[in-house]
C-alpha cells in the first residue's frame, strides 16, 4: 500500500475544492466554508472558472492553474464532469480524490464508476467514494466534508459506509460526550475500502480505536487479513443482517448460510468486535478507546446499592464474564474499609452509607489485587453524597495504583449531577455509563478484545497428506462430461483425497453387479439411488439402509429404480450405489459455500431435525486453526449432545475437529472448483472411535 498517496487522501497538506461555489447551501460552498471554519492550516484552492474569489479565497479556473502542489481534490461537480476532472487532477499530480459527487454505482452505473477508478489509478491516484460526505480530522483541523462541524474531540476514528449516518453520529458525539479524531465517509468504496482505511488508521498516531459502520464488505478476505494484523481495537456495527438469496440455494449449507452468521464469524476471525446497535457502537468505542483489554476473567464489582449490584451480576453472566466470589484475602482486606453490614463477597456492597473515602479505599485495594482482572464501579446517587466527589475519589484511587494494564469501567445511576460526574470521568480516561448493564457490556467488550486478539495469533491447521491431483482428476472428469455437480461417490472421492473418513462404495448399473459388489463389501450395507437430478435421495424412496441379504439386494435394486422413476420421471439415473453401512452415531452436518464476500466458508451443525428446524449451525471462513474448530463444536446449541448427556459417553470431538479442519482446508484449496458442498450426515462415534461421512455432495463452480 502506498502510504504517501493515502496520507494525501486522509491527511492532505493542501486541497482543491473542485466545484467550489459562492452560493450558500450548495455542497461546493459548504465544503469550502467548513475548511475555513475548521481552521485548516493547509493550502485551500477553490476551483470554479466563473468566480475570482469565494469566501476570501482566490479562485482558479482549473487545478492545473494552481502553482502550489495539491494533495487532495475534493470533487463536488455533477457526475458527468467527474471523469474530466480526474484527468486534470492526474496531470496536476494530485494524490487523492475525495469524490463527494453521487450518481454512480448506487444508481446502477457500475461501469462508469469503474472507469473513474481505472483512470485515477492510471495516474497513481486513489479515489475515496464516490458518494461520500468527506473526511473530517480533529488533529488536522480538517473538515473536508459537508458535515457541519468537526466531531467532539477524542481518539476514536469512525469509518462509515453511510454518509447520512456519519453526519448524525458527528452531532451525537457532542450530546454523548464520546470523542473522535477522524470521521471517514467511504461511500461506494469503488477504490479505497474498509481494508485500506483500517490499515491506514492503524498507523495513525491520533487513532486509538477504529469504529466501523458496515453495510456490506467488498473485500471480506482482505478485511480479515488486515484486521488480524491491526494493533488497535476495531469495533463494527453491521447492518442488513437478514438472510437473503437463501431460497435459491441448492444445498443445505446454501440455505443455512445467512449472511449475518457468516459476518459474525468473519468479524471475529478478523479480530473485530461487533456492536449490537448504534448505542452499543458508541459505548464499545468509548471503552475500547480508553481502556486496555481484560486479560483474565475475574471481574470485581463495587457498589453502594444492592439493586444495581444484582442487575450488574445478571449482565455479567449475559456478557460472558460470570461473577465469582472474591478470594478470602481480598474480602478480608476490603472489610477493613466498609461497614460491617456490607458485603465483601462480590459484588462488594459498600451500602448506601458509602462516601468518597470508602469508594477510594476499596477501589484502590480491588484494583491492586492480583486476582482482579477488571473492575466495575457502580454508584446510585444518594442525598448524602456528591457524584463528582465520588468520581474524583475513584480516579484518585486508580491513579495511585499506577496500574495501566487492567480495565476499569463505571456506572452512575442518577440525574444531572451524575451525568456531570460521568462526563468528568470520561474526560479523565475512565468510561462511565448510565446503566450497570451497559458498563458490564463494555467490560465484556474488553474481554472479547483480549480473546479475539489471542485467537488471531493461531495459524491455520496444515495437512501434508492431501492428494490434490486425485481430487482434481475426479472434478475434471465430471466437468469433461459437461456436469456441474458430482455424484455422492465422486464427492466422497474428493473428500477422501483430503483425508476425510468416508464410507466405501461402488456404483452398480445392473442387478447382478449390485449383488457382486454387495458380496465384496459385505452385509449389512446401504443402497442408494445415483442421479444428479435427485437432490434428496430419501425423499425419492432412493435409500435402503441395513440391507442384509442377496435377495434383498436384488429386490431393493429394482425397487429403488422404480421409486426414482416414480419420483421424477425424466431423472437421468446413473445407477445404484452399494455402500458400506456405517454404525449408528450422532449425526452432524458439515458444509461449505463460496461466500461472495468472504470466499470459502465452512458450516458445522448437528444433523437431522436440528439442522432442518433449529438451524443450529455455526460458520468459519476457511482455513482456520484446530482451536477454532473446537470452538465451533461449543458454539452450537446442541454442544452438550456432543459432550455426552445423561450418562452417554462424549463423542469423538477431537476427530470431529480434525475433520472440520480438513474440510476447511479442502474448500480453501479447491475454492476455484467447489462452489457448495456438504457432508450430511457425518456420523460421530464415542471418544476414540472417530467418525464416518455417510452422504456427500459437491457442486462445482461455473467455468
Ligand atoms: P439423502 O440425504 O439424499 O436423503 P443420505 O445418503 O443422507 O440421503 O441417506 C439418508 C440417511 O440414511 C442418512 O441420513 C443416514 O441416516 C442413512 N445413511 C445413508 N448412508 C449411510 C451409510 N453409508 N451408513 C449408515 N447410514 C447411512
Ligand atoms: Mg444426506
Amino acid at each position: 500500500m502506498n502510504m504517501d498517496v493515502l496520507n494525501g487522501l486522509f491527511q492532505p497538506k493542501s486541497v482543491a475544492v473542485v466545484g467550489a461555489s459562492a452560493t450558500l447551501g450548495k455542497i461546493g460552498h459548504t465544503v469550502l466554508l467548513n475548511l475555513q471554519k475548521s481552521q485548516y492550516k493547509g493550502g485551500i484552492f477553490p476551483i470554479n472558472p466563473k468566480s475570482d474569489e469565494i469566501l476570501g479565497f482566490k479562485c482558479y479556473g482549473n487545478v492545473l492553474d494552481v502553482q502550489d502542489p495539491i494533495d487532495a481534490a475534493i470533487i463536488t461537480v455533477p457526475a458527468k464532469f467527474v471523469s474530466q476532472i480526474i484527468d486534470e487532477c492526474g496531470e496536476k499530480g494530485v494524490k487523492g480524490l475525495l469524490v463527494i459527487t453521487s450518481g454512480f454505482s448506487e444508481v446502477g452505473l457500475v461501469d462508469l464508476e469503474q472507469e473513474l477508478v481505472a483512470k485515477a489509478h492510471s495516474y497513481g491516484m486513489r479515489l475515496l467514494g464516490p458518494n461520500i460526505v468527506g473526511v473530517l480530522s480533529n488533529s488536522d483541523d480538517f473538515n473536508g466534508s459537508f458535515a457541519p462541524f468537526l466531531p467532539f474531540k477524542g481518539s476514536a476514528s469512525l469509518v462509515s459506509q453511510s454518509g447520512a449516518l456519519l453526519i448524525g453520529i458527528d452531532a451525537q458525539t457532542y450530546t454523548r460526550g464520546i470523542g473522535f479524531d477522524k470521521l471517514i465517509s467511504i461511500g461506494n468504496m469503488s477504490d479505497v475500502n474498509f481494508a485500506d482505511t483500517i490499515e491506514w488508521l492503524d498507523q495513525d498516531k491520533n487513532t486509538f480505536c477504529i469504529s466501523l459502520y458496515v453495510e456490506g464488505l467488498k473485500d471480506g478476505r482482505r478485511v480479515i487479513e488486515v484486521g488480524r494484523k491491526t494493533s488497535k481495537p476495531i469495533v463494527a456495527l453491521k447492518s442488513g443482517v437478514s438472510a437473503h438469496g437463501a431460497a435459491a440455494a441448492a444445498s443445505h449449507t446454501g440455505s443455512l448460510a445467512g449472511t449475518s452468521k457468516i459476518y459474525k464469524s468473519a468479524f471475529a476471525q478478523a479480530g473485530i468486535i461487533q456492536a449490537e446497535d448504534l448505542d452499543n457502537l458508541f459505548d464499545r468505542t468509548l471503552v475500547l478507546t480508553l481502556q486496555p483489554p481484560m486479560k483474565g476473567e475475574n471481574v470485581l464489582i463495587i457498589t453502594n446499592g444492592g439493586g444495581v449490584g444484582v442487575l450488574a451480576t445478571d449482565s455479567a453472566e449475559k456478557f460472558g464474564i460470570p461473577l465469582k466470589f472474591a478470594p478470602p484475602d481480598l474480602q478480608e482486606e476490603l472489610k477493613k474499609y466498609m461497614p460491617s453490614f456490607g458485603s465483601a463477597i462480590n459484588p462488594v456492597d459498600l451500602t448506601g452509607m458509602a462516601g468518597e473515602g470508602w469508594y477510594h479505599d476499596t477501589v484502590k485495594i480491588g484494583f491492586q489485587h492480583k486476582w482482579v482482572d477488571g473492575l466495575v464501579i457502580l454508584y446510585c446517587e444518594t442525598a448524602m453524597t456528591d457524584p463528582l466527589g465520588i468520581a474524583k475519589s475513584i480516579k484518585k484511587a486508580v491513579d495511585s495504583t499506577g496500574i495501566k494494564d487492567k480495565p476499569i469501567v463505571v456506572s452512575f445511576v442518577g440525574g444531572e449531577r451524575s451525568d456531570k460526574a460521568m462526563r468528568w470521568l470520561v474526560e479523565n480516561g475512565i468510561p462511565a455509563y448510565g446503566g450497570p448493564d451497559v458498563a458490564l457490556n463494555a467490560i465484556g467488550a474488553l474481554k472479547e478484545y483480549a480473546k479475539i486478539r489471542m485467537d488471531t495469533l493461531d495459524a491455520p491447521a496444515k495437512f501434508d497428506d492431501v492428494d490434490r491431483d486425485e481430487a482434481l482428476k475426479v472434478i475434471n472428469f465430471a466437468r469433461n462430461v459437461g456436469r456441474d455437480s458430482l455424484t455422492e461417490l465422486e464427492s466422497k472421492q474428493v473428500f477422501k483425497a483430503y483425508g476425510l473418513p468416508v464410507t466405501y462404495a461402488k456404483i452398480a448399473t445392473s442387478e447382478d453387479e449390485a449383488v457382486s459388489f454387495a458380496e465384496e463389501i459385505g452385509f449389512p450395507l446401504v443402497m442408494k439411488i445415483v442421479s444428479l437430478d435427485i437432490l434428496h435421495k430419501s425423499d425419492a424412496g432412493g435409500v435402503k439402509v441395513d440391507v442384509n441379504s442377496v435377495e434383498d439386494v436384488r429386490k431393493f435394486y429394482n425397487e429403488i429404480l422404480k421409486n426414482a422413476k416414480a419420483y421424477k420421471e425424466d431423472a437421468e439415473i446413473i445407477g445404484v450405489v452399494i455402500q458400506e453401512m456405517a454404525p449408528w452415531g450422532t449425526e452432524v452436518i458439515l458444509g461449505s459455500v463460496n461466500d461472495s464476500t468472504f470466499g470459502p466458508t465452512l458450516m458445522f451443525g448437528l444433523g437431522g431435525i436440528f439442522v432442518e428446524v433449529l438451524k443450529d449451525v455455526t460458520f468459519r471462513v476457511a482455513p482456520f486453526s484446530k482451536k477454532q474448530a473446537k470452538e465451533m463444536l461449543n458454539e452450537i446449541q446442541g454442544a452438550p449432545i456432543l459432550a455426552g448427556i445423561r450418562g452417554e459417553k462424549p463423542r469423538d470431538r477431537e476427530a470431529l475437529a480434525d475433520t472440520i479442519c480438513r474440510y476447511a482446508n479442502m474448500i480453501y484449496d479447491l475454492h476455484d472448483e467447489i462452489s457448495e458442498s456438504d457432508a450430511n450426515p457425518v456420523l460421530v462415534y464415542d471418544e476414540g472411535d472417530g467418525l464416518k461421512v455417510a452422504d456427500a455432495r459437491i457442486l462445482l463452480t461455473k467455468k
